[in-house]
């Protein structure tokens, strides 16, 4: 059964749409959905299966676990995991035909004293983030390594650190060092079926169409890559929705929430809501942020506490009343609040803050009728 109290509404259509503007605009470049973290908080099981059924043949994520999440749901086909790989998951790795990232010689020792032959791995090459890789030079000795020992080294790949950001200069050099590590590779014999490169932001700027996929997580959600240009293209697949638990009217003077951080000037009329914190809504918004309430905004008054937050209904001309519809994130009327303008108000990215919607809050998954 499902409590109105607050949930997720997860637009598969949208997550649809969005895939397949990347498919259709990187082609021959192939989209692989990155759906690390819960697929950035949006439910990894559910948007797997219908990224599949839309035609996606690779799947990304960062740890084996949440590869094998996914193996157990059914998802069958191909998995890249980009971390750290445990080698006390080996066993399991091989029995569900994970595929692994290779990131460093004295970890590839590691697995291979765990792993004699077998396994099917990409190397991650270093070109700039000092993360995770070898850098270019150390890289093809790895590579060498890899293809000797009796592994299969499937693909190579690097990230960009900077792709969000205006000044291009630093990913074209990127890109630039990638490509001549890709040259040495091939001078010595080594084919390598899978190369990728772009994440959202480097698939949309920069002409990746020679690598085979691009790596595709927070605009397939239909959140924006960058703060540097806006997709029009790209539809939110999350909706984050509550109800009003009580609503009362203000004396002057009287205050509202731990700390009492708000005090009213005037009467008001105030309303709570019935999320906080412990729900993953973050308590920065405390005196910051909005909601949606009867298709207009109403502003947060006071703290967030763990599990409400008390919100100004005094400008609404019909007072809400328990059990209507609050809006924390998306669309009500003409209204919409964006992933974007909370990470604005709380100083992050759009990223963080639907990484951290908290399993407390149920997601409920629904398809569009009419999708365009
Ligand atoms: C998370 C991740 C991505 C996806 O990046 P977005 O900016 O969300 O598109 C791509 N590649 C790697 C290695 C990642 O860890």
């Amino acid at each position: 059964m499902l409590s109105r109290r607050t949930f997720l509404e997860i637009d598969l259509t949208a997550y649809i749409n969005n895939l397949m503007f990347f498919s259709r605009k990187l082609s021959p470049t192939k989209v692989m959905a990155v759906v690390k973290s819960n697929a950035y908080g949006h439910g990894a099981i559910e948007l797997s299966r219908v990224a599949i059924e839309n035609g996606i043949n690779k799947l990304a994520v960062a740890f084996v676990e949440e590869a094998l999440e996914l193996r157990e749901a059914g998802v069958k086909i191909p998995i890249i995991v980009f971390n750290y790989f445990d080698p006390e998951y080996s066993k399991e790795v091989l029995a569900n035909d994970l595929t692994i990232t290779i990131y460093s010689e004295q970890q590839f020792k590691r697995i291979k004293e765990r792993v004699p032959e077998g396994l099917k791995v990409h190397l991650n090459v270093d070109t700039g983030m000092r993360r995770l890789g070898p850098d270019v030079e150390s890289a093809l000795k790895l590579a060498k390594d890899i293809v000797d020992s009796g592994y299969f080294l499937e693909g190579v790949y690097t990230h960009f650190a900077v792709a969000d950001e205006r000044d291009e200069s630093f990913s074209l050099r990127q890109l630039r060092d990638f490509r001549r590590f890709l040259e040495s590779i091939r001078k010595i014999g080594i084919t390598i079926p899978i190369i990728h490169v772009a994440n959202s932001a480097g698939a949309l700027r920069f002409n990746c169409s020679e690598f085979d996929y691009a790596r595709i997580g927070i605009a397939s959600y239909g959140l924006q890559p960058s703060e540097a240009f806006q997709i029009n293209e790209l539809e939110p697949v999350l909706s984050w929705k509550s109800v009003v638990s009580y609503v009362k009217k203000l004396k002057k003077g009287d205050s509202i929430s731990y700390g009492r951080t708000f005090i009213a000037r005037k009467e008001m009329t105030v309303a709570t809501v019935p999320v906080g914190y412990g729900d993953g809504y973050n308590r920065k918004l405390s005196n910051r942020g909005e909601v949606l309430i009867g298709g207009k905004r109403c502003k947060i008054l006071g703290r967030v506490c763990m599990d409400q937050f008390v919100v100004d209904v005094s400008h609404l001309s019909k007072k809400p009343k328990i059990g209507d519809e609050v809006v924390l994130i998306g669309k009500q009327g003409e209204e919409r609040i964006t992933v974007e303008e909370i990470a604005k108000l709380i100083d992050t990215i759009n990223y963080e803050v639907t990484c951290t919607i908290t399993s407390r809050v149920p997601r409920i998954y629904r398809r569009r009728e009419n999708s365009r």
